[in-house]
Formats: structure tokens, C-alpha cells, sequence
């Protein structure tokens, strides 16, 4: 099976007054068309920085430093702006923590979904202005004819996100990339538009990279996750095994520092002690200042990517040569 989306030994590399310091750290993963992929660690972890550099949108002093991003069998970390800019429009569509970010004030959420269409699409006019309130009818606001007419302040926060998803689905793009789409909203609001990102993505059979810090939202929301640690990714997995059984002791302090799935709040992390920063590295695994199962070993060589069923995890615990002799 060819994924839709493939990140190879993705290394993102930020420029400081005399040095290079690493913020993502040789990171692969994949996901498969119609797949909903979470992306899950502690704020600063670099989940935002995947996002952005799969986007083609990172900005100095963060540059690419190594490894392939192809998209639908093609390359495209190395795509020059326009094509970047092209492929954004219509095959990759990104939603943003806040939809104020991808809105125009001074357009009406009619011309904006309508504006988006033409530039991508081969529609007249009229079809899209039907399929705009048609879009707007999906994602469920309420009296979708009148909203076209609405400027983005007129809406309220989780209207205006409705509206995002909408403009995000209106070119049918093949992946989605939805950076903390709910965090900014009311407790209320969030169930419901991750209800309609995941029904609209199954509906049209758009995968996503769902990138959060919410282990709620990913137990409901997503088929497989990736927890990225210190820019590197620490186990990835269906959320199946990695909400019963994850291997990884992060993702376990992870799963442990929340009281019940079903309650979404933003407490990701109750693990004694802090993740290190770019600017700190820590030698061997980067968990290990606060991993409760550290041996001699993992303070000095990093643990490679071993697989456990249908997970990967960089963890030595998991490496099969050990597994064998304490089976
Ligand atoms: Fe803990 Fe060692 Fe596994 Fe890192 S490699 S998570 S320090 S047991
Ligand atoms: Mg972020």
C-alpha cells in the first residue's frame, strides 16, 4: 500500500547566533489515504514544526535540514513556492488554532469560500456559490443561505471555525493538516467540530494530520498516533494500542496523567520534570531525565524505532534482543 503522505528522516534544524539547534530529529512516518494520523506531545515538542514543514511554510531561522516529504508519490519538500503554493490550494488544506488566521476580515464568508473555488476549481461562478452554501450546510451553521452574506466578526469562534473546515473542504483536498482545531473553543464547541472534521474527512475520504495535545481528542478522533518528544518521535501506532496498551513509558505517562478520556481538558502531562529544548539536548533518549524504567544505556545511545505488533517504538525496552532473553 503506497501512503498518501510520506515523511522520511525529517530533520528541521533552527539557526541560532552560533549554532544549529534541533528542533525535529529524524523523524519518519506515514499516512495512508482517508487516514485520520493524531499527532500528540507536550507544546514544544514539534508537532506544529511537522506541520508546517510538510506545508512548505516554515520560516527562518527554522529551516528543513534533512530527510524527504512526498506527497501522493511525488517529492515535495523540494517544490519550488508556486507549486508549493498550488498544491496548499487544492490537494493540502491546513486548519489553524485560530480561524481568524485563515479568514479575511473584509471579505464575506460567501466570496471567500466562493474566491477560493475559482482559483482551484474549474466552476462557474453560480456552482459555486451553490456549492458554498452547500459547504456551509455540511459543517452545520445554522441558515447557511443568510451566513454567505456574513463578515467573519459576526460570527462567533466556533461559527468561524465551522466556516474554516469549510473552506478547507471546498477544493475536495486529499489531506488535511488541523493544528490544535479546537483548542481555542469552549469545551462545548470543540466535540461538535471534531465531529465535523471526522465525518466530512470520512464522508469525502480526506486523510488528516490531526495535531494536538488533547489525549481525549485523539482517543475519539484519530485511527493511528504519533507522540513526538523533544522533535522526535517516541512511539506511533494505532490509537487502539496506544490508548490500552501503549509501549513507550512517555505515551504511559501520558495515558496515566489523564483522569478519563471522555473529560477533555488541556492536562497532557502530570510526568515529573520538563521536556528538554532545542537549545539543551539531553544525551541517548531524550526521556530519559524522567523516565521511571531509565537503565546505564539509555542515557548514552539513542534508542532506534523497534517494532512492537503494529507500533513503532524508540524505546529500548522494546528492542527485540532484550524482549527475547526476559521472555
Ligand atoms: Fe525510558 Fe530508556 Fe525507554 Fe528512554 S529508552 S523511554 S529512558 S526505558
Ligand atoms: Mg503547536
Amino acid at each position: 500500500m503506497s501512503a498518501l503522505l510520506s515523511v522520511e528522516n525529517l530533520r528541521v534544524e533552527i539557526a541560532a547566533r552560533d549554532r544549529r539547534l534541533t528542533a525535529i530529529d529524524d523523524i519518519s512516518f506515514t499516512i495512508g489515504a482517508g487516514e485520520i494520523l493524531g499527532v500528540v506531545g507536550e507544546s514544544g515538542a514539534g508537532k506544529s514544526v511537522t506541520g508546517t514543514a510538510i506545508l512548505g511554510l516554515l520560516e527562518p531561522p527554522a529551516a528543513l535540514a534533512g530527510g524527504r516529504i512526498a506527497f501522493a508519490g511525488r517529492r515535495i519538500d523540494t517544490l519550488d513556492e508556486e507549486s508549493m503554493r498550488r498544491l496548499r490550494g487544492k490537494e493540502i488544506a491546513a486548519v489553524f488554532q485560530d480561524p481568524l488566521t485563515s479568514l479575511d476580515p473584509l471579505m464575506t464568508v460567501g466570496e471567500q469560500l466562493v474566491e477560493t473555488m475559482l482559483t482551484h476549481l474549474p466552476i462557474k461562478r453560480k456552482e459555486a456559490f451553490a456549492r458554498a452554501e452547500d459547504l456551509l450546510r455540511m459543517v452545520g451553521l445554522p441558515a447557511p443561505r443568510e451566513r454567505l452574506q456574513a463578515y467573519p466578526h459576526a460570527l462567533s469562534g466556533g461559527m468561524r471555525q465551522r466556516v474554516v473546515l469549510a473552506l478547507a473542504f471546498c477544493c475536495n483536498p486529499r489531506l488535511i493538516i488541523a493544528d490544535e482545531p479546537t483548542t481555542a473553543l469552549d469545551v462545548s464547541v470543540q466535540a461538535q467540530i471534531l465531529d465535523v472534521l471526522r465525518r466530512m474527512c470520512r464522508e469525502n475520504g480526506t486523510a488528516v494530520m490531526l495535531v494536538t495535545h488533547d489525549m481525549g481528542v485523539i482517543a475519539e478522533a484519530t485511527d493511528r498516533v504519533a507522540v513526538m518528544y523533544a522533535g522526535r518521535l517516541a512511539e506511533i501506532g494505532p490509537t487502539r494500542a496506544l490508548v490500552e496498551e501503549a509501549s513507550h513509558p512517555y505515551t504511559r505517562g501520558l495515558m496515566a496523567s489523564i483522569p478519563s478520556l471522555t473529560r477533555r481538558r488541556d492536562t497532557l502531562v502530570q510526568i515529573p520534570g520538563a521536556m528538554p529544548r532545542p537549545d539543551a539536548p539531553v544525551s541517548g533518549c531524550a526521556f530519559h531525565p524522567r523516565c521511571p524504567s531509565a537503565e546505564a544505556r539509555c542515557r548514552s545511545e539513542r534508542p532506534p524505532a523497534f517494532a512492537v505488533e503494529a507500533s513503532q517504538v524508540a524505546c529500548w525496552l522494546a528492542d527485540p534482543a532484550r524482549r527475547s532473553v526476559s521472555a
